[in-house]
């Protein structure tokens, strides 16, 4: 990531955390709440009676629920309702980048275009996310209007123009597209899943895709809608600032009706199908060996606003839950790079230890890994504190 995109990055970051400031008072049981997410958290990740009774409701309702143990497990079953398609729509989804959905997908021949206006921008500019719900945080307009005109030769001068000829493609991709395929934010235990998103994108899949994939890692269960609903309101504050999203869609079944001699008729509008894929994907084994409190994670993203090294080097350390959860399914390289400051544990809303989990995981000496890091970030935040002063 280049010194400008990360300035660019931290001014997006500080946005959130001046909104968060300005918006605490308006939620005054918010340390209530916390307490009991993580309560929830504690009971319910890794919970097999909890994932029966889901699976269970779930199934009565009309989802086709299927568990995925490895990555290549996931793919079979998108495969399969993929099959004769030659564009799917989708929407922010963790695990879908997990199992690399996109790239495989895509070397098919299967044209797969985001929804959300951040995801399809850094798709189009082949740029990697700098925060789970915020992708193009480190990109600036003028660099967006620029690397616009030289890809695809249009003329933009404002946000408004670029959100307008994103918005174009987007909305005649979701019109051809039979498949649409989505994560979850949270699944209640009664038989509902979650999804939250401010920009109206999963309401139009819901509506006009006859295939809904649902992709989920097999830890985002809650025991009741009400438990499922807090994660959602705390994971929209710590990742926006915002107290509520603009929608919050809770899916419990297909459409049915049994206006007709109360015979059930199921599939009344789209979705018709609905396929949840309940993905493991190694995260059985984690949870048994040490490092089950990383599933209780919301994906809110605060550890990696309030990690100096992503806010430093950016895309060399994705920062926070992001530096962890890498480290863990790919490569370690790159965790040298943390400063073990535990600014992510004391900015995770439920007090995770990423920071104890990445010196576990690093490889080398922690002596060395401390001097090398803190001499990379010194040098290097140097240099950008100098840039900002030259460009103020
Ligand atoms: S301990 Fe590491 S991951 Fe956590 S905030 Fe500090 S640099 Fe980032
Ligand atoms: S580790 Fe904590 S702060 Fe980071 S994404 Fe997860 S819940 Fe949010």
């Amino acid at each position: 990531m280049n010194p400008y995109s990360i300035l660019a990055m931290r001014k997006a970051f500080e946005l959130v955390k001046k909104r968060q400031k300005e918006n605490i008072h308006k939620i005054p049981d918010l340390q209530e709440r916390l307490m009991r997410l993580r309560k929830v958290r504690e009971e319910s990740v890794g919970n097999s009676q909890l994932m029966e009774k889901t699976v269970e409701n779930l199934e009565d309702s009309g989802f086709n629920v299927v568990f995925a143990k490895e990555e290549e497990d996931a793919m079979e079953v998108i495969l399969k309702e993929v099959e004769g398609e030659d564009i799917v729509v989708k929407s922010k989804s963790n695990v879908s980048k997990e199992i690399k959905l996109t790239e495989r997908l895509e070397s098919l021949g299967i044209n797969v275009v985001e929804t959300d206006i951040g995801d399809r921008l850094i798709q189009l500019l082949k740029e990697e996310p700098s925060h789970p719900t915020a992708p193009a945080a480190h990109l600036s307009l003028e660099q967006i209007i620029r690397e616009l005109k030289e890809r695809f030769n249009v003329e933009l001068s404002s946000a408004d123009d670029v959100v307008r000829f994103l918005l174009k493609d987007i909305k005649k991709s979701i019109e051809l597209a039979n498949v649409g395929i989505t994560g979850a934010n949270a699944i209640s235990s009664e038989g509902s899943v979650l999804i939250l998103h401010n920009e109206g994108n999963i309401f139009e899949i819901l509506r006009r895709q006859k295939k809904w994939i649902i992709l989920s890692g097999i830890d985002k269960l809650y025991p009741t809608l009400d438990d499922a609903l807090n994660a959602i309101r705390i994971q929209t504050f710590f990742a926006t600032g915002q107290v509520v999203p603009s929608f919050i869609e809770i899916v419990s079944g297909i459409s049915k009706t049994v206006d007709i001699e109360k015979k059930l008729f199921k599939g009344v509008h789209n979705p018709k199908e609905i396929t949840l894929i309940l993905l493991d994907n190694k995260r059985s084994y984690l949870m048994n060996n040490g490092f089950r409190e990383m599933f209780y994670c919301i994906s809110c993203g605060n550890c990696v606003i309030h990690c100096p090294a992503h806010n430093t080097f950016g895309e060399e350390y994705k920062g926070g839950r992001l530096a962890l959860f890498s480290a863990l399914y790919g490569s370690k390289s790159n965790l040298k790079l943390c400063l073990s400051c535990r600014r992510c544990k004391e900015n995770c809303p439920l007090g995770l230890d990423i920071a104890g989990m990445v010196s576990r995981v690093r490889e080398g000496s922690e002596i060395s890994n401390l001097v090398y890091s803190h001499l990379k970030w010194l040098v290097r935040n140097i240099y950008l504190e100098t840039l900002t002063l030259y460009l103020s």
